[in-house]
């Protein structure tokens, strides 16, 4: 007898895996629920040891097959107002609250409950489940689990499906996300006498004036208008750092800004230009002043966009069976852009509304609960049986 989906649920959501902490306990209940209907269950652990990933294959595990992905990880609950205990399932009207109930604990919940289903059906073609951490801090565990499936020699599978809170629609592709530190050196001094300091938060207002003048231009360049509330690369400087009194010139300043490259845009572009400003016009004017003064620019973070071209098996049995007429493109950034580039065709499907995520009293419904569980049956029928 298998668990039943509420209880796989309450067990999973019981789980803190808040992205700074361990998740080897839930990966240990994992792999014994998955080993006890009859997987081939594979653990994978991070860098630190302190984490882990999982991939779990039902069927022949030489070919193929459908991989249904998604992470175990969850973003804080700090200085959030709960009204219950985030790391308890409570049910109350037709919503199951908890953290990770939308993002994205309920289809794993669900993909466990179906897998046991087929435990016993003669599936031609692998259903593997691919569960990793660290999605919500930069989808580390995804790229190392690409890594980790090549050095041991995998077949990679065939096809995936990322089941992120979607209320079941399709998306086939989203925007890049890379995001930058640009520290300017200036000299430090009295404010009375200006030409014995260099200023560092004069140059950082130029930057960000150029930033912004880059994002309008931007705007200009829309593309792939019928997917995207926002079809052009949008550009938000985050944090703004400089000076510490107001009769001292400031001798260091710090601008972090993020971008979100458009697919079929080079994810470089913003960066190059931002770069080229700062080459030929920015830091010209700051050595001019004192050889000693300059800005470094260093890249945090680098995602790719995702885009799935359309017409994809994968993307045309998922409409077919979540009775979509057409794709559309996801609001924020997931492991797809990995997997994609990894070579497995992916799409982003999955119970539960964006909208509940990463928020205090994050819920899932009754029915989004219930309608995954014959939509993942019918998939697997489809491509493995
Ligand atoms: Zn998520």
């Amino acid at each position: 007898m298998g668990l039943e989906l509420i209880e796989l649920e309450r067990k999973l959501i019981g789980f803190d895996t808040v992205s700074r902490n361990s998740n080897l306990a839930m990966v240990d209940f994992l792999e014994n629920t998955l080993k006890g209907f009859d997987l081939r269950v594979q653990t994978y652990a991070s860098e630190d040891g302190r984490k882990a990933n999982l991939y779990a294959t039902l069927g022949p595990w030489d070919k193929g097959g459908l991989m249904l992905a998604g992470h175990m990880d969850v973003v804080p609950v700090d200085g959030q107002a709960w009204e219950t205990d985030p790391f308890t399932l409570v049910a109350q009207d037709d919503r199951y609250y908890g953290r990770g109930t939308a993002d994205m604990k309920s289809f794993l919940a669900q993909t466990i409950h179906t897998v046991e289903q087929f435990r016993h059906k003669p599936l031609k073609l692998p259903v593997h489940l691919a569960f990793t951490y660290d999605e919500e801090v930069g989808c580390w565990g995804a790229a190392r689990l690409m890594e980790q499936l090549k050095a041991h020699d995998h077949v990679m599978p065939a096809c995936a499906i990322i089941g992120e809170p979607t209320n079941f629609q399709v998306f086939r592709m989203h925007k890049g996300i890379t995001s930058a530190k640009i520290g300017i050196t200036g000299i430090e001094g009295h404010s009375g006498k200006p030409e014995l300091g260099v200023n560092a938060t004069y140059p950082a207002a130029r930057i960000i004036q150029k930033l912004t003048e880059i994002e309008a231009e931007r705007k200009n360049h829309r593309s792939l208008e019928a997917f995207f509330e926002y079809p052009y690369t949008t550009i938000n400087v985050g944090i703004l750092q400089g000076g510490t009194a107001v009769n001292i010139i400031p001798n260091r300043c710090e601008i972090r800004f993020e971008y979100r490259s458009m697919p079929g845009e080079d994810p470089q572009y913003v960066l190059k230009q931002i770069e080229g400003f700062i080459d030929e016009i920015v830091r010209p004017d700051l050595k001019q002043r004192d050889d000693r003064a300059d800005i470094q620019i260093e890249i945090e973070y680098r995602g790719a966009p995702m885009e799935l071209r359309p017409g994809s098996e994968v993307e045309r049995i998922a409409l077919e069976l979540t009775g979509n007429t057409r794709s559309s493109a996801a609001p924020y950034y997931t492991e797809g852009a990995i997997y994609n580039q990894a070579g497995i065709p992916t799409i982003i499907c999955g119970p539960g509304d964006i909208d509940q995520a990463h928020r205090p009293n994050e819920f899932i419904t009754r029915e989004q609960m219930d309608r995954g569980l014959p939509l993942l049956s019918a998939l697997i029928e489809r491509i493995c049986l």
